[in-house]
């Protein structure tokens, strides 16, 4: 392919975003350029769901929208124009069959991230897009108020119009280094504070360090996140894992960006473990008491009420463990199913950014239009995915946010010139 040096429309980084964002100025009319600094395109993306790809979700729009839970409403707008659906229809349009699993989240049949990315990059040269890699985005380029191209280490191209899509600052072996944010701030655009979100909860708790739960996996828990001030500020009802460092699992990293913005306040945050969320405690002590009315001690009386290392930590904990069931007072069998229903954990720190899945914080979006995803500040200048200040939980719905405000970038953006 031919490569030169004048184009309608620069897309900067060809993740998630910048792909759509090239397909969707490219459907429009555009002469479009799509720049990566990495050898190949999706290298992010061909990580998502397992290496399966998550690549949407199947949920209604205002779910996927609250799913976003760091700012998703910004996209009301974005997904009033290409949405959730139009994504599995973009797919299937393009021979990709796709399933939905739990909670709603969907993956091409083939259970390949790749059969995602080749489907995109077989579509951009269908569209005529011209891609180029190992190539880095260095400035971008205006005059006066308005865009005129971008400083590459391989030489400069103009266009009226570009899109940044440089991704956050997690995971950073995949490409995404910030770069985005400082091209951006050269402009007077402002971040918000980054920090780390799905991400493992490290903690100094002795049981963790001792690692006396260590492998120990729960499913369906309820995981709480309590504020300094004794106030739930999120909660989530999924699978946890006990590590060596913390806790993990779904659950634990969904609860990941509240606790970061805390530790911005707080010196560590108190999480606690429901191991029952669908029963109340009243409801649990009916259910316990014809097991303690034994002859044998607590801990063989209550076998098999709890994951076994989670009961004997649990009666240890308590000093009750070879207590004759019988004899367990009304204080000891509440203090019990208290520890049961709100077992206390400090989270001192998570894991850091760049070893996150996802980044918190980003492009201020009140710098922003929601409408087409074009800089306030500057003419021409157009932003998507994962740099601007809004995150998900995984499960499909970041990867929703990079490919919906990718394609409303993408196409506002080939309106412009
Ligand atoms: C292991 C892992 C699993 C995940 N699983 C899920 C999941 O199951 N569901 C979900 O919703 N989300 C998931 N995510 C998050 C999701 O993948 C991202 O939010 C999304 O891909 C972000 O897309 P993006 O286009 O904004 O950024 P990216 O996909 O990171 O793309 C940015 C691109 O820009 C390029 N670039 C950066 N700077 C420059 C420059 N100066 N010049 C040229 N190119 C540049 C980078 O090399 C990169 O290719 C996961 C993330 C990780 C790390």
């Amino acid at each position: 392919m031919q490569i030169k040096n004048n184009y309608d429309v620069i897309v900067v980084g060809a993740g998630t975003a910048g792909l759509m964002a090239a397909i969707a100025a490219a459907e429009y009319g555009s002469q479009v350029l799509l720049i990566e600094k990495n050898r190949r395109a999706g290298k992010k993306l061909l990580l998502t769901g397992g290496g399966r790809c998550n690549v949407t979700n199947n949920r209604p729009t205002e779910e996927v929208i609250a799913h976003i839970h760091g700012n998703g409403k910004f996209l009301y707008s974005a997904f009033s124009q290409w949405d959730n659906f139009d994504i599995m229809a973009f797919f299937e349009e393009r021979g990709v069959a796709l399933k939905e699993e739990d909670h709603g989240r969907v993956f091409p049949v083939t259970n390949q991230s790749k059969t995602i990315v080749e489907a995109l990059l077989n579509y951009l040269k269908e569209l005529g897009v011209t891609c180029i890699f190992q190539t880095k985005v260095e400035k971008i380029c205006h005059e006066q108020q308005q865009i005129s191209g971008v400083k590459t280490d391989k030489g400069d191209f103009l266009a009226p119009a570009v899109i940044l899509a440089t991704g956050g600052r997690a995971y950073t072996s995949t490409g995404s280094t910030g770069d985005g944010y400082k091209l951006a701030k050269k402009f007077g655009h402002t971040l918000t504070p980054l920090y780390p979100v799905e991400s493992p909860l490290i903690s100094n708790e002795k049981f963790i360090t001792g690692k006396v739960l260590q492998g120990l996996a729960l499913s369906d828990i309820k995981l709480t996140v309590w504020n300094d001030a004794g106030k739930a500020v999120a909660s989530q009802d999924l699978d946890l894992l006990f590590t060596h460092f913390g806790l993990s699992g779904p659950a634990a990293l969904r609860c990941s960006g509240f606790i970061n913005q805390l530790l911005e306040k707080q010196k560590e945050v108190k999480v606690t473990v429901d191991c029952f969320p669908q029963k109340t405690l009243p409801e649990l002590l009916a259910t316990i008491i014809p097991l303690l009315d034994s002859k044998k001690t607590t801990k063989n009386a209550l076998q098999g009420w709890l994951p076994e290392r989670l009961l004997a930590y649990f009666l240890t904990k308590l000093n009750i463990s070879d207590l004759p069931a019988k004899q367990l007072t009304t204080q000891q069998i509440t203090a019990f199913l208290e520890l049961c229903k709100a077992f206390p954990v400090m989270i001192n720190k998570t894991f850091p950014i760049e070893k996150s899945f996802v980044t918190g914080g980003g492009i201020q979006l009140k710098e922003v239009n929601p409408k087409t995803m074009a800089s306030k500040i500057v003419n021409g200048l157009y932003f998507a995915g994962e740099l601007l200040d809004i995150h998900g939980f995984t499960g499909g719905y970041n990867i929703t946010a990079a490919f919906v405000s990718g394609h409303t970038a993408g196409i506002h953006a080939a309106m412009s010139y």
